[in-house]
């Protein structure tokens, strides 16, 4: 079996993964890729990348500090990744809470292609 080298679960190490998005030397090329690569930014607590990639006109309903505080409060197991098509993806992530209680989150985003780069618009959690 191939190891896994990045955190979103691919077989490609994390600079030529999500690394390559979070660190803003390219914008993801897909819904997906901007999925996996914002599972990536909860793993590593990077609630700029999770904000800017937020679509403009829903960012007023999320802000740093509850992003980093959900990010660090949980232990982030495993995505995977169910049904993709190119403005939705529909995923489950693997967490222990605070409690260490093993739980799922399972969710259908939507993303929008936006003046060159893709969003996250909204969740619905399933
Ligand atoms: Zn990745």
């Amino acid at each position: 079996m191939d190891k896994i080298k990045c955190f979103c679960g691919s077989l490609t190490d994390y600079q030529n993964c999500c690394g390559r998005y979070i660190e803003r030397r390219q914008n993801a090329p897909s819904a997906e890729a901007l999925m996996r690569s914002r599972y990536t930014a909860y793993v590593l607590c990077k609630s700029a990348y999770l904000i800017e990639t937020t679509h403009p006109k829903k960012r007023y309903l999320h802000n740093r500090k509850d992003i980093e505080a959900w990010a660090l409060e949980n232990k982030w197991l495993k995505l995977e990744i169910l049904e993709t098509s190119e403005t939705n993806v529909v995923f489950k992530a693997y967490f222990l809470d605070g409690n260490l209680q093993s739980q799922d989150h399972y969710e259908s985003s939507k993303f929008e292609f936006l003046q060159g780069s893709w969003y996250y618009v909204e969740g619905k959690f399933l």
